[in-house]
């Protein structure tokens, strides 16, 4: 029997839940009346508005910039004009600054052309990355243009391309990786031409085989002695596509805590992101739209779609013919790491990727009880965290001792609270005293 990488410690196994999607080709998705843009879309300085109340925009457009700090400009997702700016639903925060545009529907969609990137220098390509705004379209949203210049006492000998795509549900990157293969691996090119490194490696759970064919057939024609690209399957396992499980599965280093991956001389990516720098250096064009996986019982047509940012959930919904009674949730993100939301006039930002509407028969709604100290949460943490000592001193009443259990280490995967026999909230636990800590 083959068998396939993984990381060392933790994880688990939750039903994959991809059929509702996996064979949808990416659609687009029609152009809403309305685009709220919210301004902070990127870990950093929110963008300040370039642009006035009753300003004529074009598609791709600088609307919004960063004058200090870390960050990076955002663009019209379409043409229209500015209809004015104030505060939007957002599904972490209550609410968040935002501009709307009122679309023009009979403009032209704009047209990029096919540049030749290979004579650009560092430093030019760099500017691209940063000019066309992209950011970590598959995480948190941090500046693209950063993480592809990394502190120069950590030299970086390895680029890694995330396509495990570990979540339940989603399958952006699943057809992304389908349908965009070239276009991914020469992103990888301007990856390794940027970092001066030569190897690249593409990890995808083995559950894709159909990805890691046409990416394995892409990156071998691509390939020179310069540039080694290739794929390696991995073993189906959450959180197999978290940056530090990744690394750790792909190369054997393991990165510090509290440390970046360029610590071990890695540089991750997610797949979708690697696209969009294929979009910002080769064909000069800004992310301002997403392929976002809308899924569950809950919603009438589950789709794979390219939808602009600034759409609202409400959007979404009407294009794919309404929800379902049997709506019980919605959920923006994945089930394990995703947010609950209680409104559908939320926007979609560049870090969306996908949209659950979940029926009652797809969530886990019991009650839960006291921690019966069976360890399995212990066993089940990636990063070796005690998190039922982090929920029962939150419960207690004392986060601030939750420090020594390894708390601020968390990266919120789920894995305690979806494997716990107790249905406990140790995500949310872990979340809490985090947030106690910073305020204190
Ligand atoms: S959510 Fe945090 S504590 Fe729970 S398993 Fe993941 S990393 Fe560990
Ligand atoms: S899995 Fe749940 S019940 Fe078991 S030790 Fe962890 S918190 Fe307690």
């Amino acid at each position: 029997m083959v068998s396939f990488l993984t990381f060392p410690k933790g994880g688990v196994h939750p039903p994959d839940a991809k059929e509702l999607t996996a064979d949808l080709a990416v659609e687009e998705m029609g152009l809403p009346a309305e685009l709220e843009i919210i301004l902070a879309q990127h870990i950093g300085a929110p963008c300040t508005p370039t642009v006035a109340r009753k300003d004529r925009v074009g598609e791709g457009d600088v609307i919004g910039e960063v004058a200090k700090g870390l960050g990076v400009p955002l663009h019209a997702p379409a043409a229209g004009v500015v209809k004015g700016f104030g505060m939007s639903a957002h599904p972490m925060r209550v609410s968040a600054p935002s501009l709307t545009i009122k679309t023009d529907p009979d403009a032209p969609a704009r047209q990029y052309q096919k540049i030749d990137w290979q004579g650009l220098g560092k430093e030019e390509l760099l500017k691209k990355v940063h000019d066309a705004g992209i950011v970590g379209v598959g995480g948190a949203g941090f500046p693209t243009h950063v993480k592809l210049n990394p502190p120069p006492d950590n030299p970086v000998d390895t680029l890694i391309l995330n396509g495990a795509e570990c979540e339940p549900y989603i399958t952006a990157d699943y057809r992304q990786m389908l349908e965009s293969s070239g276009e991914i691996v020469e992103g990888a090119r301007i990856i390794l031409k940027i970092l001066g490194i030569k190897k690249c490696l593409i990890g995808i759970e083995n559950n894709k085989p159909e990805a890691i064919r046409l990416m394995s057939e892409a990156a071998a024609a691509a390939s020179t002695d310069d540039c080694r690209i290739e794929v390696r399957p991995l073993q189906v396992k959450y959180p197999q596509g978290s940056e530090k499980q990744l690394i750790q599965t792909l190369t054997g280093r393991k990165v510090p805590a509290f440390a970046l991956p360029s610590a071990v001389g890695a540089v991750v990516h997610n797949v979708s992101t690697t696209k969009a720098i294929y979009d910002a250096v080769a064909l000069g064009k800004p992310l301002y739209e997403k392929i976002v996986t809308i899924s569950g019982k809950g919603i009438k047509r589950p789709a794979n779609l390219r939808v602009k940012v600034g759409a609202r959930l409400s959007d979404i919904v009407e294009y794919l013919g309404g929800v379902t009674p049997e709506l019980s949730k919605v959920v923006m993100g994945g089930p394990m790491m995703g947010f609950a939301v209680s409104s559908l006039d939320i926007p979609v930002t560049k870090t969306t990727s996908a949209v659950l509407f979940l029926a009652e028969d797809e969530i886990d709604n019991t009650p839960h009880s006291q921690c019966i100290r069976c360890g399995w949460c212990v066993e089940a943490c990636p990063m070796g965290l005690e998190p039922k000592e982090i929920g029962l001193y939150v419960e207690a009443g004392r986060p601030e001792d939750t420090g020594r259990f390894g708390v601020f280490e968390c990266f919120e995967c789920g894995c305690c609270s979806y494997i716990c026999p107790a249905k406990r909230p140790l995500v949310q636990f872990a979340r809490l005293a985090k947030m106690k800590a910073k305020h204190q």
